[in-house]
């Protein structure tokens, strides 16, 4: 499995993607401002889109994603996985007419460009040879992290959260996780802000990860624009025994 990383940023400025997680090929993760940088040739691959959750940053690329390959998707539907909640926000907010047009019913229902996948926690797709599981995760609205299995690897990523009980037990049922794409948007300087937009800050992700029996590579993403030295300098001094590494837009995991 390869893990191409488009977008990896809190927010936007020169040089910074938001969220958007491509795996081999045709599998996209988020759809963040980093979407932007694959080729038409590259969208055109991309048959599957997991999101996991409505928040912009991990979604505003998807309405000019759509449109730029339009013709591709009007043969072979970009098919969005997401929880109910998440595509009720993108069918009132987005795709509705105002915003962007409706690609649900563009051309037509039945031969429609995007199709909605609604999943939640516990949710599998098996996407030939990648196995996807959602997991509840703990933010500002419903969202979903994800493990990807291939072989016997496995990658997770937590999209957007704070302290949860939910993600470390699927982590754990694995018998290894390999990678670890895990999100802390704030220093603890800003820990009540955190707490209040459902993120982790160094001190509330040190302590999560101590629920979490395996050991793998840990890769932090979603840091604030202009905070991510001292992120990192926080968590690598709350946690000297992990392997734990700033995530950035162009790297490329093998597992
Ligand atoms: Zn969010």
């Amino acid at each position: 499995m390869q893990v191409r990383i488009l977008g990896c940023s809190g927010g936007i400025a020169a040089g910074l993607r938001t969220t958007a997680i491509l795996i081999d090929d045709d599998i996209l993760i988020d759809a963040g401002t980093g979407v932007g940088d694959l080729t038409l040739d590259e969208l055109r691959c991309v048959k599957r889109l997991f999101l996991t959750h409505s928040h912009l940053d991990h979604t505003v690329g998807l309405p000019l994603f759509v449109d730029a390959v339009f013709e591709t998707f009007r043969r072979r539907p970009l098919e969005i996985y997401a929880h109910p909640a998440t595509i009720a926000a993108l069918q009132s907010h987005l795709f509705n007419d105002v915003m962007w047009p409706d690609f649900s019913r563009i051309p037509s229902v039945e031969a429609a460009a995007i199709k909605y996948r609604p999943i939640e926690s516990g949710a599998v797709v098996d996407c030939g040879g990648r196995v996807v599981r959602a997991v509840d995760v703990k933010h500002a609205v419903p969202t979903l992290g994800y493990c990807v299995e291939a072989g016997d690897k496995v990658l997770a990523f937590s999209g957007d959260t704070t302290t949860n009980r939910t993600l470390w037990p699927v982590l754990n049922a694995y018998p290894d996780v390999h990678v670890l794409v895990i999100e802390v948007s704030f220093p603890n300087r800003q820990h009540e802000l955190a707490e209040q937009s459902g993120h982790y800050c160094p001190r509330t992700l040190a302590s999560d990860l101590g629920k979490l029996s395996h050991s793998p590579d840990i890769w932090l993403t979603a840091m604030k624009p202009g905070e991510e030295e001292e992120i990192m300098d926080e968590v690598l001094a709350a946690l000297p025994e992990r392997r734990i590494r700033r995530l950035e837009a162009g790297s490329v995991l093998q597992l």
